[in-house]
């Protein structure tokens, strides 16, 4: 625990990054005051509830609600008085009419922060920003700020993972603060002090690079993902086992399992908008031929979409016109109700628009699938979505799902057919039940 005396923070932007930032900071100890313009997010996190699915986190929420560490707010003037440290965390998707990103959340937040400074402050953005953002942030914080006001920035991406957000946020991998400023190195230090004593390496870099570290690590993690996935696709094509291939290279120590996983491929609100504002960025800063390779990362990623598909449509033989599918999952990785671009719901809503009534569950995200995609059907179970089937597909590797017995949805479907989208199935037990299994980048 830290001597709360230390600093007092504000947290602006309490979606699922500030949120799990906002109450893990408050745990070390820290007196946490979070910002959000969507006041009904204010309401439902000052009440003690979570507006997303995150494991662990209302427990740690509430925790330091009780113990009057934390509290939110929607008015800037508020957090602006209060905190001598503020961490910007709202979203940068990908805008409307292009690949790059929009930072107009972080123009706003900082347009609506700064007049109000009126003590030394200093700001340091955890939001995913193309590299050269920062500075000119910086530029726009010291112009908007009462004249003479003492205010810094630095930069510390933000590298949690939905569904172990509490976890990556106390004992992250690594820290990195971009900053050239030795007082806002200082700040960064001090809060991040229990991690540091447990040995978690702490990088100081300028702005540039630190903007860049969280961007190409996702082009990395993308560019893996695809990998394999266009290794599935020759598979495919020579009668190989993919989920074999895959087992054998993880062995090689200097390639590794992780994010080696076969399948639908990658979605949420970070991998796909991320690398896609990276090739915008590189772009425009004259360097497009370096990141060309992340152009055919996307692509790839998009076939295994229609493959996914046109297996579901094998396998029934002919249209989907009239024919009933049952969905399992909606939410783009399992432990997570984020739908944001979803490959799951993706394929569910292609499929539907073919003229197939498609029912979708999941133990999650129904609520946020039914709001994006209200040509669907939801069911409140597993049975129910794939009760009268002529094709189940496995779209989100949910535990519920991979446990699923094979006899159990035999009983309810029209016809035992079922497309394993994320290589999560035992294929030999559902063969053994009769049903006819088909993954992609297996026989
Ligand atoms: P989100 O959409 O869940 O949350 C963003 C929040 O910012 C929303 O609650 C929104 O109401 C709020 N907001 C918008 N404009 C505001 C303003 N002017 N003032 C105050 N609040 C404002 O997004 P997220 O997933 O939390 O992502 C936030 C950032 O963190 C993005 O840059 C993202 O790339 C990055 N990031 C996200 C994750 C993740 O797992 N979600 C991981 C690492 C980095």
């Amino acid at each position: 625990m830290v001597d709360a005396q230390l600093s007092r923070i504000s947290v602006i932007g309490t979606g699922y990054l500030g949120a799990t930032h906002a109450a893990c900071i408050a745990d070390l100890g820290f007196d946490v005051l979070g910002l959000d313009v969507d006041q009904a997010k204010v309401d439902s996190l000052s009440a003690g509830r979570i507006p997303f699915y995150e494991p662990g986190l209302e427990e740690v929420l509430n925790r330091n609600l009780a113990a009057g560490r934390l509290r939110f707010t929607s008015d800037y003037t508020e957090v602006a008085e209060f905190a001598d440290v503020h961490f910007l965390c709202v979203g940068t998707p990908q805008r409307s009419d292009s690949n790059a990103a929009d930072l107009s959340f972080v123009e706003a937040a900082i347009e609506s922060l700064a007049p109000h400074l009126t003590r030394p402050a200093v700001v340091i953005g955890k939001s995913t920003v193309p590299v050269g953002t920062a500075t000119r942030v910086a530029d726009r914080l010291h112009a908007a700020a009462p004249a003479g006001t003492d205010v810094e920035l630095g930069w510390s991406p933000e590298f949690l993972r939905e569904g172990f957000g509490v976890e990556d946020t106390l004992r992250p991998n690594r820290i990195v603060i971009g900053t050239e400023s030795t007082r806002v190195e200082a700040v960064m230090r001090e809060i991040s002090a229990p991690q540091i004593e447990q040995g978690i390496p702490f990088l100081v870099t300028d702005l540039q690079t630190a903007e860049l570290v969280k961007v190409s690590a996702n082009a990395f993690l993308a560019t893996k993902i695809s990998f394999i996935n266009a290794m599935a696709e020759v598979s495919e094509a020579a009668g190989a086992d993919v989920m074999k291939l895959a087992k054998a290279l993880s062995y090689d120590d200097r390639i590794g399992g992780k994010f080696l996983g076969p399948g639908l491929g990658f979605g949420g609100g970070c991998l796909p908008k991320d690398i896609r504002a990276f090739m915008a960025r590189a772009d425009e800063l004259g360097v497009e031929p370096a990141l060309s390779f992340l152009r055919e990362v996307d692509a790839i990623n998009q076939r295994r979409r229609a493959r996914t598909i046109d297996i579901a449509r094998g396998l029934i033989g002919g249209g989907f016109a009239d024919r009933t599918v049952g969905v399992l999952g909606a939410a783009f990785k399992p432990n997570s109700d984020d739908i944001r671009d979803s490959p799951a719901l993706d394929v569910a809503s292609t499929i539907a628009s073919q003229g197939a009534r498609v029912t979708v569950y999941d133990p999650e995200a129904l609520e946020r699938a039914k709001e994006a995609h209200p040509e669907l059907n939801y069911a409140h179970s597993m049975l129910e979505a794939v009760r009268d089937a002529d094709v189940v597909l496995m779209l989100t590797e949910w535990a519920e799902f991979r446990d699923a017995d094979p006899d159990e949805l035999a009983k309810v479907v029209a016809q035992c057919n079922i497309v394993d989208g994320r290589n999560a199935l035992d294929a030999v037990e559902w063969r053994a039940h009769n049903w006819t299994y088909r993954a992609l980048g297996r026989p």
